[in-house]
């Protein structure tokens, strides 16, 4: 019975927190089916105790099998304790239906049933005995409370563990909720049948905290000390603030403010700063009352993987806009309100803290400020981010903007940077060529550079010598075989301050990454003849305005289009979040567009469709990708080589689109046939590869 009542509590406390009942229904429930039982079991203690003192039998310690059955053999029994034994019976039989279930026939020890018979001197150590059953076939009335005080540790522990998942944002935390729950009704049902009551009260009381114990090891493993629980320092801060509530003064050192919330620390920096001055700046940041607002700010940002942040005040609202892969997504705004006796909003103390932090002025709301920090994210995914920070003051008010870069993970291969594995053989065979010029573009802000550092380690640098000249104002990394010169540009120096010395050692190919000026490229053309491969980037749309930009710096088209081997340009896309997209049946006009027959395309994905307002918020936004329906970029490439014939058109009519037709001609499609095999393959959305194509 009792079994069965807290089966309903434990259910009744997780529609709770799904926010489907509210507690004063839980509350109303625990009352009527905790109460009930327990006050039976009390008046029938009560009862019984007086029939055992009037009585005095003994206890039948023959194993019976049910009360009712037993009753008529205990052969010293007196008028008044065969019709208590009666009215027990009745009562085990009508009010309680279920109690019969509860104990199982065989195991029931004999004490218990033998309460039925109302022939037992109640005394400590029969309470103590029978697990979690007293006399008549219910719980103990001593006991009860005891297992109503472990449920709601269960409880608490349950909404402890609930609430700390969902603050360290755990992705875990439904499963986890979920095992907890079943182990306390899977073991808690198997120890409410434990007929010694020093084993089964114990063992329900670690069922809860064990778990939690547990739990707790494992998450404050990876976490700062000061986010840490249940450790030495912890307890001795929780027993300080019960005592000090209760008025009894304990020193300790306080969690300060700077140390609650997420699980983000900052630091102040900066080149050739003092330490000391940093630290100060740092002290004072943290004692701003903004602070953890800016804290909090920059966390959500962070672990949306957002790349920048930018805020706009005005004298009515705040807007906060994040750029994710590489696409600006507006947060809702929050209207400015000014609490009483101050005379700034929220928001522009969370600014002001942010500009004690990087040791600007925080009064100052008109001029350009910057300067730098670094944020710590904590957790499993401990990662630094270096944060630049600038402001300005707008016509409306101000502008905020601070950009994030993280130490980057490399791309291995080509595979790694999205590049179809059709294409991957005609790059390395322009990668490989015996002289000539290859060029590597892309728009600006479309991993230019990395894909750069995947191309160079897959030169052939074992057969052939292979020079990389790079502006030490930017180093790359560096790579196994490859020679470095370095040159550097603050300094004025170029390319060709360092080419002559590298020419003369006659290397077979060399990586310049910056050679549109006319002197070098004239000298890389002319140097291009003698079985030398110059490899070069430039920014650039598409592979033909890259090639229409070399031309521009006025070099001789002849000199320049007659050594070029062919240009790889690359846009990234956005693509689909796996956990979230849906598919649909593409329209016959938009297969008509992308030049697909209908067997070509069945069907394609795109982000998830908003479901009506109560479902929307019962699912909740996708946890993978925060709502936004794109998670991560991969790239198009569009991989041009030179044939005689476009050679031939760029040098009598050099009009882009000429020469794209004519590219195309030569089945060399570029970012459009890309673009329709990822939609294919439901990793993008149409939305998504209109804008990329039109950028
Ligand atoms: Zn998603």
């Amino acid at each position: 019975m009792f079994n069965i009542c807290y089966s309903f509590i434990s259910v009744f406390y997780f529609l709770l927190r799904s926010r489907l009942l509210n507690a004063g229904m839980l509350f109303f429930l625990l009352l009527i089916l905790l109460l009930i039982p327990c006050g039976v079991t009390f008046a029938q203690t009560l009862m019984d105790t007086g029939a055992a003192m009037s009585i005095g039998t003994e206890m039948d310690a023959g194993g019976a099998q049910s009360a009712t059955k037993q009753a008529p053999r205990g052969g010293t029994i007196q008028k008044i304790g065969e019709a208590n034994a009666q009215r027990n019976a009745e009562l085990n039989n009508a009010a309680t239906p279920a109690a019969g279930e509860n104990v199982p026939a065989g195991n029931a020890p004999a004490e218990n049933i033998a309460g039925g018979n109302a022939a037992i001197p109640v005394q400590k150590s029969d309470i103590l005995k029978d697990g979690w059953w007293g006399p008549g076939g219910y719980i103990s009335s001593i006991k009860l409370p005891l297992y109503i005080f472990v449920f709601f540790i269960w409880v608490g522990c349950a909404s402890w563990m609930n609430s700390d998942q969902e603050r360290l944002k755990k992705e875990s935390r439904e499963t986890l909720n979920f095992l907890y729950l079943i182990l306390y009704v899977v073991l808690g049902t198997v120890f409410f049948f434990v007929p010694i009551f020093w084993v089964a009260f114990p063992a329900t009381l670690l069922l809860c905290i064990v778990p939690v114990m547990v739990y707790v090891v494992k998450r404050n493993k990876p976490l700062p000390p000061h986010e840490k629980v249940l450790t030495g320092e912890h307890l001795y801060y929780l027993y300080a603030v019960v005592m000090n509530k209760i008025g009894v003064k304990i020193k300790v050192k306080k969690r300060l403010s700077y140390q609650i919330g997420p699980s983000i620390e900052m630091e102040s920096a900066g080149k050739n700063i003092d330490p000391k001055i940093l630290q100060g700046r740092l002290i004072v940041a943290r004692n701003a009352p903004g602070y953890n607002l800016f804290r909090e700010s920059v966390f959500d940002a962070l672990t949306s993987n957002a790349t920048s942040m930018m805020f706009d005040f005005t004298p009515e609202r705040t807007s906060i806009r994040h750029q994710v892969d590489g696409v600006w997504l507006d947060m809702a705004p929050i209207p400015r309100v000014i609490e009483k006796g101050k005379n700034k909003d929220v928001f522009e103390e969370m600014l002001e803290s942010a500009k004690l932090l990087i040791g600007t002025n925080p009064n100052d709301r008109r001029s350009r400020q910057t300067g730098t920090f670094i944020a710590i994210l904590g957790g499993k995914k401990r990662k630094k981010y270096e944060a630049e920070f600038i402001s300005q003051g707008t016509k409306t008010g101000e502008a905020v903007m601070i950009q994030f870069t993280a130490s980057k993970v490399p791309f291995k291969n080509l595979n790694e940077l999205g590049m179809r594995p059709e294409i991957q053989p005609k790059l390395m065979e322009q990668l490989n060529a015996r002289q000539g010029i290859f060029v590597v573009s892309a728009p600006s802000a479309n991993g230019l550079r990395s894909s750069m550092d995947v191309f160079t380690r897959l030169c052939d640098r074992f057969t052939r010598d292979v020079v990389n000249i790079e502006d030490a104002a930017s180093p790359t990394e560096a790579i196994e075989n490859v020679l470095l010169a370095q040159y550097d540009s603050a300094k004025g120096e170029t390319p060709l301050t360092v080419l002559p010395d590298v020419l003369f050692k006659e290397p077979h190919a060399l990586i310049i990454r910056n050679m549109s000026s006319l002197e070098t490229l004239q000298l890389c053309c002319q140097e291009a003849d003698m079985h030398r491969l110059f490899i070069t980037t430039i920014r650039a749309k598409d592979g033909v305005e890259a090639i229409l930009r070399f031309l521009a710096t006025k070099i001789t088209p002849q000199q320049f289009i007659s050594r070029l081997n062919g240009v790889i340009n690359q846009r990234l896309i956005r693509k689909l979040c796996p956990a979230c997209k849906e598919p649909y049946q593409p329209t016959p006009q938009l297969l008509q567009q992308l030049g697909l027959r209908p067997d070509q395309a069945k069907e394609f994905y795109r982000t998830r469709t908003p479901l009506p307002e109560p479902e929307e918020r019962k699912r909740g936004i996708c946890p993978k990708c925060n709502g936004i329906g794109y998670r991560g970029r991969t790239a198009l490439f569009e991989l041009l080589v030179m044939s005689d014939s476009v050679r031939e058109l760029i040098l009598s009519n050099p009009n882009p689109n000429l020469i794209r037709q004519q590219f195309a001609k030569e089945g060399q499609t570029g970012f459009l046939y890309e673009g329709i095999h990822l939609l294919i393959k439901g990793e993008t959305t149409v939305e998504e590869f209109s804008r990329v194509m039109k950028m």
